[in-house]
């Protein structure tokens, strides 16, 4: 890839670059819709992700270019910037906002990027090129940012320059992520370990539903109220912060305080769910990939008939894969109604796992979804 990138650099720019960057694209193995109740989450980085290449020049602007889009955009140096349009390069241009407020760089630059992580499609390729784009300045200027300040000034980008209100997650597992190796993150604390997640036998798939996530973001907030409510409901009784302070014995107890029955089942996910990420953690200490799949198995179950946040594509990917002998584990993972779900798939079958996978998703609802196959890899780094 850093070939390629290069042979294109130059190309567009008339000079090779002088430093290079990967990024990766991340998954939440199992926690879902636990960030935003204080809980544990469990993601990890993936193999696709983006690559940035970069050399300074002598003109104080910025070019931004991006193989995945068509348009070069140019900015000129300076104090700060405003969002403009909905293009790509907001994303990036908000990192360069964030870091001119206390930093003033000696030079214009030249920026290319590409990613391979697919767009949209919640694996994060957001985070990702944010993420990129605050490493490589911090690097190729010696800012001297902590490296825990990274995720934090890109998630800051995500939520006041682009305007999307995500948690910390995915920033902190692009930058963070380790190849074999899952985060155990609290959402509360923002204290994180990481566990060995050897895969041994086994890939990670990663399916794409190919479904547009139009649901998404009024599901999601009807989500994060329902919590709220379930939330102050049992605080009539008891002092909470959030949601996953409880035990699920602890919340069997005041359960009763929650009058509506969706609210109700709503926490019930919300509960057990950060429960499974502490077994799934146990589960993989012990080296139990079984026990994971098992656990991974039952988060979608909840997230289907408790949290009701999967839809047809979605289950359909984890019916499949029930029925088919060489997957120990599924589920869908990020925000659900679309997007991707992943897959425990003994290595070896992946053709045939793509085509019957294919044959059946067609079938039942009707086009393709995206099989990719992915191991647990590196976060940010410079190449
Ligand atoms: P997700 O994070 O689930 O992939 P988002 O809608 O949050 O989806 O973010 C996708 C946006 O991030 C793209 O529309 C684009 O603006 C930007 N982006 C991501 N990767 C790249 C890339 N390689 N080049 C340019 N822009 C990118
Ligand atoms: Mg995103």
């Amino acid at each position: 890839m850093k070939a390629e990138l290069t042979e294109k650099f130059l190309g567009l720019y008339g000079q090779e670059p002088k430093a290079n960057y990967f990024t990766p694209g991340r998954v939440n193995l199992i926690g879902e819709h636990i960030d935003y109740n204080g809980g544990l989450v469990m993601p990890c980085a993936v193999t696709l992700g983006t690559w940035l290449s970069i050399a300074p020049n002598n003109d104080q602007v910025i070019r931004f270019n991006s193989l995945n889009f068509p348009e070069q955009h140019e900015v000129a140096l300076q104090a700060s910037y405003t969002k403009t349009g909905p293009e790509w390069f907001n994303y990036p241009l908000g990192v360069f906002n964030e870091i001119l407020k206390k930093h003033q760089l000696p030079t214009g630059l030249d920026l290319l990027f590409y990613g391979n992580i697919p767009i949209g499609s919640g694996l994060s390729s957001s985070a990702s090129i944010e993420v990129i784009m605050a490493y490589a300045l911090n690097d190729y200027f010696n800012l001297g940012y902590e490296k825990i300040e990274i995720p934090l000034l890109a998630q800051k980008v995500e939520n006041e320059f682009i305007g999307v209100n995500c948690g910390i997650m995915d920033q902190f597992a692009v930058a963070f992520g380790e190849a074999h190796k899952a985060l155990v993150l609290n959402c509360d604390t923002l204290k994180y370990k990481s566990v060995d997640c050897n895969l041994g036998d086994y890939s990670l798939a990663i399916i794409n539903t190919n479904k547009p996530r139009k649901l998404a973001e009024s599901k999601y907030n009807e989500r994060v109220a329902e919590c709220q409510t379930a939330l102050a409901q049992l605080n009539e009784e008891i002092t909470l912060h959030n949601l996953c302070e409880l035990s699920a014995e602890k919340f069997s107890l005041h359960s009763h305080l929650i009058t509506d029955e969706t609210v109700l089942k709503r926490a019930t996910h919300v509960i057990r769910e950060n429960d499974r990420v502490g077994l799934a953690a146990k589960a993989l200490n012990e080296g139990n990939l079984e026990e994971f799949g098992r656990l991974m198995y039952a988060s979608h179950q909840s997230l289907k008939d408790l949290y009701e946040v999967t839809g047809a594509e979605l289950d359909a990917v984890v019916e499949f894969c029930t029925d088919y002998e060489h997957v120990i584990g599924a589920r869908m993972t990020g925000a659900g109604f679309g997007g991707c779900a992943i897959a425990l798939l003994k290595k070896g079958q992946e053709e045939d796992f793509a085509r019957q996978l294919t044959d059946f998703y067609v079938e039942r609802i009707g086009y393709p979804a995206a099989i990719y196959i992915s191991e647990i890899g590196n976060g940010a780094s410079a190449i």
